[in-house]
């Protein structure tokens, strides 16, 4: 078999990690398996590189912030290369340049366009593990670029994809995917197994334990993929198209930090405001979330919508300096604010499933900001002190409607 292993940074965060990956990766070789293993930068390497890069220029462009965070990955890879051949067996580490994997220009949330596969494929012939770093490619100009963080779930599964990988495992800290984030909700329950559509809700509404594209990729190109931890040997969740429990009422429930809130003030009540406020953010390349208008009153009304945090000083400016025209008494922004969802292929056929996750919110006592709903989830926006409060509440709800369902 041809197997993707992908070990995110906690799995590999120190030398002692590194060498209880080393086995693992060298036990499934010694089985028959030809290996390609995707690695992420080590414990909180990242983070530190953009700490670091904040001290010497906060503003640096995203060229140059690429360029330093690919470092962390090569690092993994090469100190790993070194683990195996210390252990006795044959690994060789390559990079994005090295392997071919090319991307679209833009830094910083680059998407992969194609993969080579010659070289991998003559390591893997001569009898290598072939350790190939996360997150990272190269785009038309010969530069490297990152994927966005998370991204190297991406790689992992683009991997697979590109070598027709007999299955694509995801390593991480927790043995699988959850019913809610283990680590807030802790009778949070493991998934034997989840759709792609309900994986990709959940990873797209904060659920962290996949990088959102890696799902897409997955689907696309239907990769056998499961979630596993490098720690244990409990079997992990598996990742697939059609899940046998239809009958599931929730699959899980999401929490995002990573939002704000603005509001346009008392707009014209008239054609063309809406249009002209989402224009505005598309032409600063700004991804709007949850939208709310409210009704007119008295010939004005007021347009609410998230966007990600970090794109709300580019919002903001591109807003203050169109206020006259959009007709706006004020614009009023809120970044303690934060996303929680819950999401499942079973709830458009079962109506009271909005009416319990509000209850639980009353009942938590957290006030609700803005709603959206589709046919596989809900998501309502609170204030960001109240994530955990109401995460756990929410699934306390929830958990044992889902897990009757399920026995069903
Ligand atoms: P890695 O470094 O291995 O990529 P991440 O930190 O990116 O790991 O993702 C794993 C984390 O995702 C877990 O430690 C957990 O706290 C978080 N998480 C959030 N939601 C879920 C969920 N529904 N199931 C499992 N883990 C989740
Ligand atoms: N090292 C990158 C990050 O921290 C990519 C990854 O871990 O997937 O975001
Ligand atoms: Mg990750």
């Amino acid at each position: 078999m041809l197997i993707v292993q992908k070990y995110g940074g906690s799995s590999v965060a120190n030398a002692e990690r590194v060498f209880n990956v080393a086995r693992r990766i060298l036990k499934a070789k010694e089985e028959g398996n030809d290996l390609v293993v995707v690695l992420s930068a080590q414990g909180k390497t990242t983070d530190g590189l953009i700490a670091k890069a904040k001290e010497i220029n906060p503003k640096a462009s995203r060229r140059e912030m690429d360029m330093l965070l690919v470092t962390g990955e090569q690092q993994s890879v090469a100190l790993m290369a070194m683990a195996i051949n210390a252990l006795g067996g044959r690994a060789i580490s390559l990079n994005g340049v090295q392997v071919g994997i090319e991307t679209t220009n833009n830094y910083s949330n680059a998407r992969i366009r194609k993969i080579q596969t010659e070289r991998i494929e003559n390591e893997l012939e001569r009898g290598n593990v072939v350790l190939v770093t996360g997150f990272q490619g190269v785009n038309t100009l010969g530069d490297m670029t990152t994927l966005g963080r998370g991204g190297s779930d991406t790689s992992a599964v683009a991997l697979a994809a590109a070598l027709n990988a007999d299955v694509c495992e995801i390593y991480t800290d927790v043995d699988g995917v959850y019913t809610a984030d283990p680590r807030v909700v802790k009778d949070a329950q493991k998934l034997d197994e989840i759709s792609y559509d309900e994986m990709l809700e959940l990873a797209s509404l904060g659920a962290k334990v996949l990088h959102c594209r890696s799902v897409e990729v997955a689907k696309k190109y239907n990769v056998k993929l499961s979630v596993l931890s490098s720690m244990t040997d409990a079997e992990g969740t598996q990742v697939k198209e059609e899940c046998k429990m239809e009958r599931m009422l929730i699959s899980g429930v999401a929490a995002d930090k990573n939002v704000s809130r603005i509001s346009i003030i008392g707009v014209k009540d008239e054609p063309g405001k809406a249009f002209e406020v989402f224009a505005l953010m598309a032409k600063e390349k700004v991804s709007v979330d949850i939208i709310l208008q409210s009704t007119g009153r008295d010939g004005r009304q007021d347009i609410s919508f998230t966007i990600g945090k970090d794109d709300l000083d580019i919002a903001l400016k591109a807003l203050e300096d169109s206020k006259e025209r959009l007709t706006a008494e004020a614009i009023q922004h809120d970044d303690n604010v934060a996303k929680l969802s819950i999401v499942g292929a079973g709830m458009a056929s079962n109506p009271g499933v909005a009416a319990m996750f509000f209850e639980a919110m009353y009942d938590a006592g957290v006030n609700i900001q803005m709603i959206s709903t589709s046919e596989i989830k809900i998501t309502v926006l609170i204030s960001e002190e109240d994530i955990d409060t109401a995460m756990i509440a929410v699934h306390d709800k929830f958990k044992n409607v889902s897990v009757n369902m399920r026995k069903n």
